[in-house]
């Protein structure tokens, strides 16, 4: 059976090395613990073990799991969002890392506004250009920063990316570290939206993201399997 307790324990001890030798203190960097997949009975086994976010990439899936779990849990959506589907994800979660057009920004508004609620969210940015993969590019983001900023139900509160797959993960340092300047370059245009979450790193890169800035990691591999 995995020992989800010992596999948690391990991915914040290299998280806290990686955060100090990065000059910031292990406490300010949030671990989600990717749960697709996974079933209620492992979550619940996390939860026990400690964890409290846990993200899922999928709505359906999630819709399904909220409610099934009991106990102080956090869930975040971190996987491509149908504009149809917002209904599933919005006021479920704490937190949509996903957002990478203009018109989903407006679906989770609309959604957020008929429930009453302000949606945090984060802008998936496509550093690597490739085209297989979701969000907008680099040039982009600040007019989705500005469509956002006009959203009065959506709160921005910073930007994710996912990294190409490669072969060597330092190869994955200069993507990570294009997001960061990109962040800070957004904080220093739009001194007055929040900017400050870097979503970036998973089972195979997150010491290398969070030596690059990320302030938030989102790892599945790692906790759930042997
Ligand atoms: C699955 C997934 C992860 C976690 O990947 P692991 O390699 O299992 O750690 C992180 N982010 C996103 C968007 C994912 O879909």
């Amino acid at each position: 059976m995995v020992d989800i307790t010992e596999n948690l324990q391990r991915v914040r001890e290299l998280m806290a090395e990686s955060a100090v030798k990065s000059g910031r203190s292990p406490e300010d960097i949030e671990l989600v613990a990717v749960s697709k997949g996974r079933s209620p009975e492992l979550i619940a086994r996390a939860l026990q073990a400690g964890q409290k976010t846990f993200g899922e990439n999928r709505a359906q899936e999630l819709r399904d799991k909220v409610g099934k779990i009991d106990g102080d849990i956090e869930w975040h959506f971190i996987g491509h969002l149908q504009t149809n589907k917002v209904n599933m994800v919005v006021g479920n979660v704490s937190l949509i890392h996903s957002i990478d057009s203009e018109r989903l920004a407006r679906a989770v508004a609309r959604r957020a506004t008929h429930l009453g609620i302000r949606q945090d969210v984060l802008l998936q940015v496509n550093v690597s250009g490739e085209e297989s993969k979701y969000g907008v590019e680099s040039d982009e983001v600040s007019r989705l920063v500005e469509a956002a900023m006009d959203e009065p139900q959506l709160r921005v509160r910073g930007l994710m990316t996912i990294a190409p797959v490669i072969v060597n993960i330092e190869e994955s340092r200069p993507y990570f570290r294009r997001l960061r300047e990109l962040r800070d370059d957004l904080a220093e245009r739009f001194p007055k939206t929040d900017v400050s979450r870097l979503s970036m790193g998973m089972s195979q890169d997150y010491r290398i993201a969070i030596e690059e800035g990320a302030n938030m990691v989102r790892v599945g591999t790692a906790i759930f399997s042997e």
